[in-house]
């Protein structure tokens, strides 16, 4: 390491620490890379999105770290499936090469055989003796072992590559579990929107308020149009989602078609009016069926929000933006509930 570069990351490492520590960061590598990037100003768009950030939460909430990290810093999970990807191809070419020799070898055996044939032939014809018989059955038992030999090693490979697979099958777990995102929609997760929430308890939770969305009828998008079809319209309606994240929300998908907007440090009205943008977006929507060029341009979502009172847990506060959701279905959907 250069003295420069020992200087700078030492100044930057007495920086770090202390902010770590006031915003209760656990000092993983993750963290560490992100906050080492932050102090310097590498990036100055990651600097003012965590600036923001920090406002909105006085303890920076490990999604949110992640999500930053994953945008600026470096994509963990995409390194890993690169990884993993390598390493299926090495043993793709090493199994392919072990099949290619077992065949030249087998052809050769093979036309050792069809030599030996037309040799035994030879053998009553011209009356050989059994010093040339013998070389003859040595000549076969020499291309017997070869192949043999190339057999065993190409079950050998297998067996390698049977472990090999049983190891990325292992890894591919992981990553998924470390997978924060919902691969349709790009958005977060139902999983990483548990672990928000319950963060986000811990720290000072005022004005913590919850978004539901649910599209309306979309079953019949699903009957009508097909699977596909019904994957575009979550595709797109997670989109204009994420678009609309502001002031440190966060979208994530949270069941089949049911959405979740984390808002922090707002309020019921406020979120209300949130919700009722959302409303708003969604019902503007519209993309057309590729097969049939049909415009889907009725594309409907209905909203329940709940603000964090005192005494709530995790499971009254989902409840109550539940409820009110479902009170927005039955009111005829579209509509966003509270009123
Ligand atoms: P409502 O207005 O009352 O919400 O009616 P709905 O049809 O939207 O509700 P319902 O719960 O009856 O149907 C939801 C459907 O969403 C059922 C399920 O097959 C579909 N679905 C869930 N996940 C996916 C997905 O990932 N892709 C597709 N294409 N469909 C999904
Ligand atoms: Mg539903
Ligand atoms: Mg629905």
């Amino acid at each position: 390491m250069s003295d420069d570069m020992f200087v700078e990351s030492t100044k930057r490492l007495k920086k770090i620490v202390p902010l770590m520590m006031k915003h209760r960061v656990a000092t993983t590598p993750m963290n560490y890379a992100l906050w080492y990037s932050y102090v310097g100003n590498d990036n100055p768009e990651l600097t003012s999105e965590l600036d923001e950030l920090l406002l909105s939460y006085p303890i920076l909430p490990p999604i949110q770290a992640q999500t930053l990290y994953r945008s600026f810093v470096a994509d963990e999970i995409e390194a890993g499936t690169w990884r993993m990807r390598e390493s299926v191809e090495a043993m793709l070419i090493e199994l392919g090469q072990s099949i290619e020799d077992t065949h030249i070898d087998t052809d050769k055996f093979q036309s050792t055989i069809d030599k030996t044939f037309s040799s035994l032939h030879r053998v009553e014809d011209e009356g050989w003796s059994i010093e040339e018989v013998m070389g003859l059955i040595r000549e076969l038992d020499g291309g017997s072992k070869a192949i043999r030999n190339a057999t065993q090693f190409f079950s050998s490979s297998l067996g390698k590559a049977k472990d090999e697979i049983e190891i990325l099958k292992e890894e591919l777990e992981k990553s998924q579990k470390l997978a924060f995102y919902d691969s349709l929609t790009g958005l977060l997760n139902r999983h990483s929107f548990d672990t928000e929430l319950s963060a986000l308890l811990k720290s000072n939770n005022k004005g913590l308020c919850l978004i539901l969305g649910d599209i309306d009828h979309f079953k019949k998008f699903n009957d009508e149009y097909g699977h596909l079809l019904g994957d575009q319209v979550l595709k797109a309606v997670g989109r204009r989602l994420l678009d609309a994240t502001r002031d440190g929300s966060n979208a994530f998908r949270f069941g089949g078609e049911e959405f979740a907007i984390l808002v922090p440090k707002s309020g019921l009205r406020q979120a209300r009016q949130y919700a009722e943008t959302l409303r708003k977006l969604i019902d503007k929507l519209s993309l057309r069926d590729k097969r049939t060029s049909t415009l889907i341009d009725h594309i409907t979502a209905s909203f329940g929000v709940s603000e964090f009172v005192e005494g709530d847990t995790m499971t009254s506060f989902i409840a109550r933006a539940d409820d009110f959701l479902y009170k927005a279905k039955e009111q005829g959907r579209n509509r966003v509930m509270p009123l």
